[in-house]
């Protein structure tokens, strides 16, 4: 499997897929190495994993090098990312013997009632390569945690910083037997779906999660979806400072070069403040920095797949085939690296690829919309239920709209955004179930309730 740079197309390096025989092995291991790491006390995980976060701090610089050089991301980006993971894993250790400790809800003198939180066994977590760091310390951390093996099969197109993960956790004191990563693309994944294991957790796109949830499911064990998005944000006509709106709304649509699942995908904005939105989100959009990810300074990067450039491409001439106005880029850039411009779109219509289908690039739609009631039909009008987003100056009309959008977050006058002590959970072709907050943690576990009679 070669690893490729985005940003320059050079071959990194050539690894070694998994095959069935070393998947297999690796399975055994986990199932025999794993019954020890639950026996630990608690608190002896939360040791080990609190060192793996200290790893990350120490090492922060090598591995957001690692991780730009085969994703594309700019470099603070990735910094970015490992700090944020980090933060995850502190609230997950803060708060782990609070929400996986035995829970008393009877205690009379006749009568004890307790639950326990016991770890599903060893689980399988099949990953995405836009945020490894983050999406990755949802699943395996909580499980860890909670006294699992983890197999982890990162993205093909994260497969060195999956290493410098696996690497990171043996180094923290994690057992080799307990944590086994799986090298290799789909082929990997479908043999991991052959395998025996007590539970999977899948972040990638719906199509795959769709596929997924099919193949494991006469194993009756549970299976977890975090999916992609077509996340709609509406700005109101009372919002105080529209150039800030404008600066921190393009920002939640191009960060990461739009490859978010959370990223804003869709904008509407009322007829009032429409003008001036657009004056200052095209302004924001073209004070970027584009280049090279290695780059200090540079904004946006590389994207992470070449298949993407056709996806955006084909959405740019859908919209324009069917009468909207390309404000800003529109194409590829020549020379190395897959390079989209920053797009901008208006006079859209609900109906365009653009507004319909997930993009994950630096490509967002703009429409005008006369009252709030248009804006809330136009953004519950997708399959996707991932996040939702209002900024106006009235927290009650904001709760107003995000109460009737079918989606797992709403945010008023914030955007793209993740926080570990809160459910992060899809609805429709976004996912099922949830990580992070109390229900991350005990994702991971399987109750048993004890009734005891004196
Ligand atoms: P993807 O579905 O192409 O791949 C995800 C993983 O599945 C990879 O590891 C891949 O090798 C594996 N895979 C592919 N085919 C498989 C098969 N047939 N059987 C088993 N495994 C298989 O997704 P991606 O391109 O890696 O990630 C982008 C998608 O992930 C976007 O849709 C994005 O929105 C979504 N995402 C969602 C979240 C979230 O929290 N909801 C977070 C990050 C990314």
């Amino acid at each position: 499997m070669n690893i490729i740079n985005p940003a320059t197309e050079e071959i990194i390096t050539t690894l070694q897929e998994d095959n069935k025989a070393s998947l297999n092995q690796k399975l055994q291991l986990l199932k025999t190495s794993s019954k020890d790491w639950a026996k630990k006390d608690l608190t002896e995980r939360i040791k080990v994993i609190r060192h793996f976060s200290e790893l990350l701090e120490t090492e922060k610089e090598k591995l957001a090098s690692v991780l730009t050089s085969e994703v594309g991301k700019p470099l603070q980006q990735s910094r970015n990312e490992i700090n944020g993971a980090r933060a995850r894993i502190q609230w997950m250790t803060e708060n782990s013997e609070k929400y996986l400790s035995d829970e008393q809800i009877t205690n009379t003198d006749e009568l004890k009632e307790t639950i326990s939180y016991d770890p599903l066994g060893v689980i399988c977590n099949i990953s995405a390569w836009n945020y490894p760091y983050l999406v990755g310390v949802n699943v395996f951390i909580p499980a860890l945690l909670a006294g699992n093996g983890v197999m982890y099969k990162p993205s093909e197109y994260a497969s060195l910083t999956g290493l410098e993960i696996e690497r990171l956790l043996k180094l923290a004191g994690v057992p080799d037997g307990v944590f086994q990563i799986a090298l290799g693309a789909k082929d990997t994944g479908e043999q991991l779906l052959d395998m025996d294991f007590d539970g999977y957790f899948f972040t990638g796109s719906y199509r795959t999660g769709q596929h997924i949830y099919e193949r494991v499911a006469a194993k009756m064990v549970p299976c977890q979806l975090e999916l992609g998005g077509k996340d709609p944000l509406y700005v109101a006509d009372d919002v105080k400072d529209i150039h800030a709106v404008a600066a921190g709304t393009a920002d939640g649509a191009f960060y990461n070069n739009g490859q978010s699942c959370c990223a804003v995908e869709r904008i509407y904005v009322h007829e009032k403040v429409y003008d001036d939105y657009i004056a200052s989100f095209l302004k924001e959009v073209q004070s970027w920095k584009s280049g090279l990810p290695t780059e200090e300074g540079v904004y946006i990067g590389a994207l992470t797949r070449k298949e993407q450039l056709s996806v955006l491409e084909n959405q740019v001439k859908d919209a324009l085939d069917q009468g909207a106005t390309l404000l800003q880029g529109g194409k590829r850039k020549p020379g190395k690296g897959y390079n989209f411009e920053p797009t901008v779109l208006t006079h859209v219509t609900n109906n365009m690829k653009v507004m319909q289908e997930e993009s994950f690039g630096p490509i967002i739609g703009i429409m005008k919309v006369k009252d709030d009631a248009e804006a809330t039909k136009l953004m519950q009008d997708t399959e996707y239920g991932l996040t939702a987003a209002v900024y106006t100056d009235d927290l009650n009309r904001a709760k107003q709209i995000l109460k009737q959008i079918d989606s797992g977050t709403g945010y008023w006058n914030c955007c793209d955004r993740v926080s570990a002590g809160v459910p992060w959970s899809g609805r429709k072709h976004s996912g099922i179930g949830a990580t992070l907050s109390h229900q991350g943690l005990r994702a991971f576990t399987k109750t048993k309730s004890w009734h005891l009679r004196k």
